[in-house]
């Protein structure tokens, strides 16, 4: 029997959360309104009123815990982050901001009392988009930031709907919107890094300053198949060759870019994909990430015109299809930043500024109030992934980053922030 500060410690709920939608092919799986899910809400809920908060869950499900301040006028200081994970996930993605979130509000109530701004965690509900196509289900309902219109006819793999599952989990769909709130003055995202940068740089901490922007495209290239043994090479029109050049330009052109910005060819299909016949159409798929969205654009669109040239030498046609444009978010609060830096130079923690080349719910709360990300490091980089795993000593570390900077905002600041 664990005591019962072991079972409130950030590790001790990352523990218990990690049990709960285990995969039988490995890692965790924890889908919107599934029963994993539903388990994992509930024991996130059990959790916060164990840490003495009060528990309220919204019209999508998100499960928030309040220390109520004695400015109850005054609007919320809130951390957290999601409850799902993708199809063999691991057990930081989104579990590790929760548990630090309760474990800070625990401590804190513990330590200090009652807050002057009342201080929130969040489990949101959806972030991943691994069920429904569609991501950020929670944040985005909360923060107003995505209209969701139509997406409650989205289906799942299985045919379900949107509708269904919230209707099958007890939540009415069309009230989705009343998840909404305006009352919230600051948000504070732990989060694993999910790369290596932190691990290289040897720093413990990384203070985010930015939220990559993405684009993806599918690139389709026409030629004429033909006999790879009579047509001679001056007459091909080979898709795959004028391909191969594309994607060898665009990554040595990321790499002379520099400055954070990525370029991935992750698909490639080839047809008639036969050994003995010149390709005559290929696709692949374009992922262009960075910080600032002008920069992706132009380096589209120099790698558009790069492409057209290159299909003609190659006697072939291009032809570029955006299908998801997600704009970077606003830079992250600069006296946040600020007072992040300076906890971990009291703290003694090594720390840098990062990037973020993946989507956060903090993302979307750039948009609607003062936000910041905090980072811990990613062994060897890896999540979404069983072998996802994070120091116990980075997790403690980056919890009390996050205790510290919420007693700032919550209990020390005359001002509303
Ligand atoms: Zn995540």
């Amino acid at each position: 029997m664990k005591a019962r500060g072991d079972r409130l410690s950030a590790a001790g709920m990352l523990t218990e959360l990690a049990a709960i939608g285990e995969d039988p092919q490995g890692g965790i799986t924890r889908f919107l309104y599934d029963p994993a899910w539903r388990q994992a809400q509930q024991a996130v809920a059990r959790m916060m009123r164990e840490a003495g908060l009060a528990v309220s869950i919204d019209a999508v499900g998100n499960v928030y815990g309040k220390l109520e301040g004695t400015d109850r006028e005054a609007p919320s200081i809130v951390t957290g982050s999601h409850i799902d994970t993708v199809k063999c996930g691991g057990r930081y993605d989104g579990a590790l901001g929760i548990a630090a979130g309760i474990a800070a509000l625990a401590k804190l109530k513990r330590s200090s009392g009652q807050p002057r701004r009342t201080l929130e965690v969040v489990s949101f509900c959806e972030e991943e988009g691994s069920r429904f196509p569609l991501a950020y289900w929670g944040s985005g309902n909360v923060t107003g930031c995505k209209l969701f219109d139509g997406s409650l006819d989205a289906v799942d793999a299985q045919g379900i709907s949107l509708r269904e599952a919230m209707a099958g989990a007890g939540y009415k769909p069309a009230a989705h919107r009343a998840s909404r709130r305006t009352n919230i003055a600051a948000f504070v995202e732990l989060h694993i890094e999910q790369g290596e940068v932190l691990e290289r740089e040897q720093r413990q901490i990384g203070i985010v300053d930015a939220i990559y922007g993405q684009r993806r495209y599918f690139v389709d290239i026409a030629g004429r198949s033909g006999h790879a043994g009579t047509t001679p090479m001056p007459l091909r029109a080979d898709a795959l060759a004028a391909a191969a050049n594309m994607i060898v330009w665009l990554r040595k052109a990321a790499l002379e870019a520099g400055d954070g910005l990525v370029a991935t060819v992750g698909k490639l299909e080839v047809s008639p994909g036969i050994p003995n016949v010149i390709p005559g159409n290929v696709r692949y798929s374009l992922d262009i990430r960075h910080r600032d969205e002008a920069v992706i654009e132009a380096f589209c669109a120099e790698a558009f015109q790069t492409f057209a040239a290159m299909a003609e030498k190659h006697r072939v046609t291009v032809q570029q299809t955006c299908w998801l444009s997600e704009p970077p978010s606003p830079p992250m609060d600069a006296g946040l930043k600020e007072r992040l830096a300076r906890i971990c130079e009291a703290s003694g923690y090594s720390h840098m500024p990062i990037g973020s080349g993946a989507g956060h719910d903090a993302g979307l709360f750039a948009r609607t109030c003062r936000t910041a990300m905090i980072f811990v490091p990613s062994r060897d980089g890896i999540s979404h992934s069983p072998l996802e795993y994070t120091a116990p000593e980075d997790i403690e570390r980056g919890a009390d980053v996050l205790t510290k900077l919420l007693y700032q905002l919550a209990y020390e600041l005359a001002e509303r922030v």
